[in-house]
């Protein structure tokens, strides 16, 4: 799947889980749990090969667990936004599960990817995302200046590096390629799309934090204000 999916599936899964475990995860790492095993993307120039020790649960269960010991319900609900990526590859394709013990071992449901299976489960997931932001309050991340609008610059960085580099590195003529097939239009409107989003979110975070610098100058020079003053 691409990191549109990965990031989409993962907001949804960690954001109800923590929603039913009494916690929350807040959207920018929501949106970032489940493009961590593609994280390994950049690795590749230190020999690490993508799609190997990062989509194994010999790997990512210790981590889940080491989360959930150490940061209880929140790393929980984290890692149940990790585990999303592995549920997602294994749907379009397929993952290596007890690598590197069975490195051959392959499983999953192998849907194809680019195919209408797969755009189908991203553009879906981008749609509900859209759906429970409203639901949940997150939407106004996008529309209010935030603190938490600026963090929305680790998901939006990591997700169109990540596809750059995934891009460059099998020498794929990016536009050419996604735009070359219905699916694939589909997805590249949809990474345009979420992109921008959190674009704008990181706007209204620059907005928030120039706001406050600019209050706490003021402060400086005027001094804390009190009742009478
Ligand atoms: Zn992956």
């Amino acid at each position: 799947m691409f990191l549109l999916g990965h990031s989409c599936w993962s907001y949804l899964f960690s954001k109800t889980s923590a929603r039913q475990l009494r916690t929350s995860v807040p959207a920018y790492l929501a949106l970032l749990a489940g493009v961590l095993p593609d994280f390994d993307i950049y690795f590749q120039p230190l020999g690490l090969v993508h799609h190997t020790y990062t989509h194994s649960l010999l790997v990512i269960i210790p981590v889940v667990v080491l989360l959930t010991y150490f940061l209880g319900r929140f790393g929980l609900a984290f890692s149940i936004g990790i585990l999303s990526h592995l549920l997602a590859d294994s749907l379009v394709g397929s993952i290596p599960l007890l690598y590197p013990v069975y490195p051959g071992w392959n499983v999953g449901l192998n849907l194809g990817i680019p195919s209408l299976a797969d755009t189908v489960l991203e553009m879906g997931a981008f749609g509900l995302v859209i759906v429970y932001a409203l639901f949940n309050g997150d939407y106004k991340l996008v529309l209010k200046p935030s603190r938490d609008g600026l963090l929305l610059g680790i998901p939006l960085v990591a997700i169109d590096t990540l596809t750059l580099l995934f891009a460059g590195d099998r020498n794929i003529p990016l536009v050419a390629f996604a735009f070359s097939r219905k699916a694939l239009t589909a997805i590249t409107i949809g990474h345009i799309l979420l992109s921008g989003i959190l674009a704008l979110g990181v706007l209204q975070g620059l907005i928030w934090y120039f706001r406050t610098r600019a209050r706490s100058k003021v402060q400086a020079v005027v001094g804390p204000s009190s009742p009478g003053s």
